[in-house]
Formats: C-alpha cells, structure tokens, sequence
C-alpha cells in the first residue's frame, strides 16, 4: 500500500477567484508538499444568505480557468453538485468518500478562521482534515482557538468584494485575476451591474 496522497482542499465562494486565493494555495502546496490543491466552489454560502453572486457555472467556470494554469490546481465540483448551502463539514465528508487515497487539508483564511466555531459540525472538522490558516492582510490569525497549521502567504490585498466593485466602477481588475479570469468576466457581463456590495 503507497503513501496517502497530501490533498489540500480551498473552499471558497469564488465570485470572482483572484490571485489572493490562488497564492495562498501556491504557498500552502509548497510549504506542506501537498501533492495537489483542490478548489471547491460553495453552492451557497451559509455566512452570504441574502447576499446576490454570480450563478454556481459562473463562478466554476472562473476556477477551471484558474486552475488550468498550474498543474497542481484541481476544481472540485462536489459543493455544486450537491446543492443547497454549502458546509465544510459536508464538503470533506463527500471529498473523503470520493478519495479516501488522500489526507486532507483544508485551507482557509484569516477571516473565515476566526469564525470556525460558528461553523456546522465545527467539533468534526478536525477529524476530517488537518486545518491550515493563511494569513490574510487586515486579518489577524491570533484569536482562533482552533488548532491549525499557520502559513503566512504573500500578503496580496485582493478580495473578491473589491474586484466586484473594480468591475462595477470601470477599475481594471488586470493583475488582480488571472487573465483568463478577466476575459471571462468581461465576456459574460459579469458584475456590471445589479450586484449590491
Ligand atoms: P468576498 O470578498 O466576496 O468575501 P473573498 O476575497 O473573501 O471574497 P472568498 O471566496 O470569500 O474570497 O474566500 C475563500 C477563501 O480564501 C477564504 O478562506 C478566504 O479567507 C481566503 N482568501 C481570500 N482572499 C485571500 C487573500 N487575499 N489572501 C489570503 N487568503 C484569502
Ligand atoms: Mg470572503
């Protein structure tokens, strides 16, 4: 019997995926040798109800073009397919079924770390996957009390609101995405108008 393959695993809403999310994964995959980092788009977002985003194909869509780029990027539907809204908890027990060759990491930023009590099954995550926090500029990492490896990732100021708002306002979004994902956006219409943020 081999070696359990090292599986990281980035959930995210996605809407759009920029390069904040993409050099955290870069920086994690090098630092723990993970073999691959799996890209896990949320259906819906249990902390974002209420709030408008790009359709599910969209924003999937966005992370097969990023992922594209970099062999060891993978986009795993498994959130969408699902439907309904999205919980971490269900996101590693499904992933554990469909790969049990793998440990799992799972990767999240500062913000959502700090919020990991609030999350569904909170007590079984540990179980399910070993956690990672990556530092994220104006986050701190310090309250989380939940017991995780720290990576401080290249502090890119990027977030998905503000590439949004880029779009929204005429600001180039270039640098900021892949430029794939920005061909993308462009093409579709994306965030023009009518998301509220
Ligand atoms: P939004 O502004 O819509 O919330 P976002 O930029 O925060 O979007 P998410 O899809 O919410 O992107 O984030 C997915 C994961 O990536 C989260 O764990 C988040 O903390 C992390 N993340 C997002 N941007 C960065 C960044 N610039 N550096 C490090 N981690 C990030
Ligand atoms: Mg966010």
């Amino acid at each position: 019997m081999g070696s359990l393959a090292r599986v990281g695993v980035l959930g995210g809403t996605f809407d759009p995926i920029h390069l904040g999310h993409l050099a955290a994964a870069s920086e994690v995959c090098a630092r723990l040798g993970l073999d691959q980092v799996l890209l896990t788009p949320a259906h819906s977002q249990p902390f974002k109800q209420g709030i408008d985003t790009a359709s599910p194909e969209h924003r999937l869509a966005m992370c097969e073009l990023a992922a594209a780029e970099d062999e060891r990027f993978g986009v795993s539907p498994v959130d969408i397919e699902r439907g309904g809204v999205t919980f971490t908890v269900d996101t590693l027990t499904d992933l554990r079924a469909q790969r049990p060759d793998a440990e799992l990491f799972f990767i999240t930023g500062a913000d959502a770390l700090a919020r990991l009590d609030e999350w569904k099954d909170a007590h079984r995550l540990a179980e399910l996957a070993t956690f990672v926090g990556v530092t994220r500029p104006g986050h701190s990492l310090e309250e989380s009390e939940w017991p995780h490896i720290l990576v401080e990732a290249p502090a890119l100021a990027i977030s998905s609101t503000d590439v949004r708002r880029r779009t929204r306002v005429g600001l180039p979004i270039r640098y900021l995405v892949p430029r794939s994902v920005a061909d993308y956006i462009a093409a579709n219409g994306l965030y023009y108008g009518g998301l509220d943020d």
